[in-house]
């Protein structure tokens, strides 16, 4: 373990940096958004430079002292909360400067301590799109997407934020400065360092800044939520999609209706506009260039065909922006209404696609057997990424399930082992799945990671605890 931050460790340490660049943790840098970890910190550091970051990094590096990197806070597997050893967090907010944009070459430099949807901002700003998008972006940061390597709601046509990502300033675990920032697309020298930092859940180094792809903005976007027969009639629907509209499907979200009655028992006042509410939903979206026609068009020919092959039995497409809002509003509340259910074990796999209809039969009959629950299954069926959340039954709280909790979560990611998938699409391993890596990891992979982690951590100050123990 490393050594705490202790008093007279950031007394030295504050000498060497601005005034108020250290602090007092506040209860916001301790707490993560499904509220099951608390943290512990000796205190906040809010570095303005890169420079800074560097001082701060060599002196923990010197005397041991652990370092939590924290973006925004929005992590769903406690990688950016330490429940003990009071190190030192190292929040990158007051770094969020967009440093540079060039819209000639579809590239934006954003310091890590950008908010998504700022960059997101900055990118319209110049008549460009930065696709990455999930519903934290008001207040995720981009070193912690990248951190991640964050998925969210349109990698079927643009990737994740590995495939978003040119170049990388970082600081490594020994204070260094890697100076990888370029907005180069092709750079075949050597190791790649840039990837390996993200994905790394900062237990590598401290990303400080990044060379971000941008795309052209569609010219026409349409959006549909329907009403499909089952998960199987999905994918077909899916493929269907692809066959006709090719790379600008952006979306194809699947929603299971009790994503829809959490929204209507916990937060009544939002309109579901599907009637009677089919068990299984889709969310689709595609974006056209301009010399591609009005999408609205092309969508509605598209389902007027998925009607007639049974493929889709109900649906809406969005007649305006505001309706097409609402549509992606309601598929973005799913995760604060099951946080409002308060959800007894959350799983966020990756399966083939092909799989995903037997893994939705079989998994509620295993769990079935031990455990009388709801269950939401939703998520990014374009990418095989779903969220496989499980929930007390009516009139039963989370706490009425703490000994099972464990079991029911063994029983879906031995299901998803067994089919030679991943127990991690797209939150990451964090301290929430650092037992399951251990677990179902192939035994060579991790005994590279241990050697990749030793070499450039020796003395382990990086986020430890974090993904590997
Ligand atoms: C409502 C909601 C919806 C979400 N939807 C999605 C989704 O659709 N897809 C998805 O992929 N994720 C989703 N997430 C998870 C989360 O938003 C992402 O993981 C996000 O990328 C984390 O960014 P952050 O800035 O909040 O990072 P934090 O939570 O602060 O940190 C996450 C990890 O990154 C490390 N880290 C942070 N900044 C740095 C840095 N500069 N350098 C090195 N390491 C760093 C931390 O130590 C930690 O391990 C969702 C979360 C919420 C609350």
């Amino acid at each position: 373990m490393p050594n705490p931050a202790t008093p007279a460790f950031l007394a030295r340490l504050a000498a060497a940096l601005p005034p108020d660049t250290l602090r007092p943790p506040e209860p916001r840098y301790l707490e993560e958004p499904r509220g099951k970890w608390q943290g512990s910190a000796g205190a906040v550091a809010l570095p303005h430079t890169v420079e800074e970051v560097a001082t701060i990094v060599r002196a923990c590096a010197a005397e041991g002292v652990g370092i939590v990197p924290y973006g925004g806070g929005t992590g769903l597997v406690a990688g950016q909360i330490a429940p003990s050893g009071d190190p030192l967090i190292v929040s990158l907010e007051r770094m969020h400067a967009i440093r540079g944009t060039w819209a000639e070459e579809n590239v934006l430099i954003a310091e890590a301590g950008a908010i998504l949807a700022d960059v997101q901002a900055a990118a319209a700003g110049i008549d460009r799109l930065f696709p990455l998008s999930l519903a934290a972006e008001g207040t995720a940061r981009i070193g912690g997407n990248l951190s991640t390597n964050a998925g969210g709601l349109n990698v079927l046509r643009y990737g994740n934020a590995r495939d978003l990502c040119l170049g990388i300033e970082a600081v490594l675990p020994d204070g260094s400065v890697f100076h990888g920032l370029k907005r180069l697309r092709k750079d075949n020298t050597g190791y790649d360092l840039r990837n390996l930092l993200i994905g790394a859940e900062g237990t590598l180094g401290i990303i400080t800044a990044a060379a971000l792809r941008l795309f052209p903005r569609s010219a026409s976007e349409s959006t549909a939520l329907l009403a499909v027969p089952s998960p199987r009639a999905a994918l077909e629907l899916l493929a269907r999609a692809g066959a006709r509209f090719g790379q600008t499907v952006t979306a194809f979200e699947l929603i299971h209706r009790q994503g829809f009655d959490f929204i209507a028992e916990t937060m009544p006042y939002i309109r579901i506009p599907l009637s009677p509410l089919p068990d299984w939903m889709v969310l689709t979206e595609i974006g056209f260039p301009q010399a591609a026609g009005p999408a609205e068009e092309a969508l509605e020919s598209f389902l007027a065909d998925a009607m007639e092959a049974g493929l889709v039995t109900d649906g809406i497409v969005a007649a305006s922006e505001g309706q097409r809002k609402e549509l992606w509003l309601l598929r973005e509340t799913i995760p604060e209404a099951n946080r409002n259910i308060g959800a007894i074990a959350s799983h966020d796999v990756s399966l083939p696609l092909s799989e995903i209809p037997d893994f939705l039969a079989r998994a509620p009959q295993a769990l079935a057997r031990v455990a009388d629950i709801r269950i939401n299954a939703f998520g990014h069926l374009g990418d095989g990424n779903l969220h496989f959340n499980l929930f007390p039954a009516k009139g039963r709280t989370r706490k009425d399930y703490a000994a099972q909790a464990e079991a029911l979560t063994r029983i879906v990611h031995d299901l998803v082992h067994d089919l030679d998938c991943s127990v991690s699409a797209e939150h990451g391993i964090g301290r929430l799945k650092v037992d399951d890596l251990t677990r179902y990891g192939d035994a060579a992979k991790l005994a590279a990671m241990r050697a990749i982690k030793t070499a450039l951590d020796p003395k382990g100050i990086m986020n430890p605890g974090a993904v590997l123990t």
